[in-house]
């Protein structure tokens, strides 16, 4: 195995769940490395482009378990390095969205161990893209914006959904599912429209790609009829209307071809 005095931690993004969605540069470093630490939503796929001797170290949440917790993910990313190995930290989607890599490579800087961010696709950006919303248009949206569904508890949320709902024409946001009616109860309280469109997007850019397209109204229901589960992105805006747009340009091509 390969060492050196000093490792180097590499903190990747492996994009939204496409494996082909990955980077150059990510899939370099994935091939280099002693040590690959990678978390619930990277594609297995991706670890096969590991060498065989790398120590592949399973960081998510197993079935029944608990997820490693944060400190002890920072502590071997430290231990790891300070033994002279090249470290790949690989997270779904891009390592600052919503991706604690900006604590893991705090806790390097103060280690003065070096390190690189590799960025990737975020889910997004992904999940928009494979479902035909494209996040702005100069016809609907001048803005989007990333947004965490799992910190809604009201009065005390520091997401300022008053004034997302507002001034940002799209919302993507991450980790709503189990938020879902309190976040389209937000929205409607602070005067989003009831007839906003609003899509569902469950594991964007995989084979298991599902889309659910509704209204604020009625998305909520929606998604308990579908069973809709992790991970899913929730997308809010009139931008929404372009998927249906495309769906309907596309089978009116293929019956004048046909
Ligand atoms: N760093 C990641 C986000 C991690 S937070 C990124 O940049 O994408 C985890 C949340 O991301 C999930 O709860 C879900 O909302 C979203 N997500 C990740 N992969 C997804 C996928 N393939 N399809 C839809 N949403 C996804």
């Amino acid at each position: 195995m390969r060492k050196s005095a000093t490792g180097m931690v590499y903190i990747v993004g492996a994009g939204p769940g496409d494996p082909e969605l990955i980077t150059v540069k990510a899939m370099r470093r994935i091939q280099l490395a002693d040590v690959i630490l990678y978390d619930r939503l990277v594609s297995e796929e991706l670890l096969g482009y590991a060498r065989s001797d790398a120590e592949l170290v399973y960081c998510g949440k197993a079935p029944g378990a608990h997820a490693m917790p944060q400190h002890l993910i920072n502590k071997a990313l430290v231990d790891y390095a300070l033994e002279g190995k090249l470290v790949v930290r690989l997270k779904g989607g891009d390592p600052f969205v919503f991706g604690r890599g900006g604590e893991e490579a705090l806790e390097l800087a103060a280690w003065g161990i070096p390190y690189e961010i590799v960025p990737g696709i975020t889910s997004a950006i992904g999940a928009a893209a494979a479902a035909g919303i494209p996040l702005t248009h100069r016809n609907y949206a001048a803005s989007f914006a990333c947004v965490t569904g799992n910190r809604c508890h009201g009065d005390n949320s520091p997401i300022r959904w008053d004034l997302l709902a507002h001034s940002v024409d799209t919302l993507a946001i991450y980790m709503g599912v189990s938020q879902l009616p309190a976040i389209r109860e937000e929205l409607l309280q602070h005067g989003k429209a009831a007839a906003t469109p609003v899509a569902l997007i469950e594991r964007g850019t995989t084979s298991r790609q599902r889309t659910i397209v509704g209204t604020l109204a009625d998305i909520h229901t929606l998604a308990v009829t579908m069973k809709l589960s992790n991970p899913a992105l929730i997308i809010i805006g009139e931008v929404v209307r372009v998927r249906d747009q495309l769906l309907h340009a596309e089978q009116q091509a293929i019956a004048l071809i046909g």
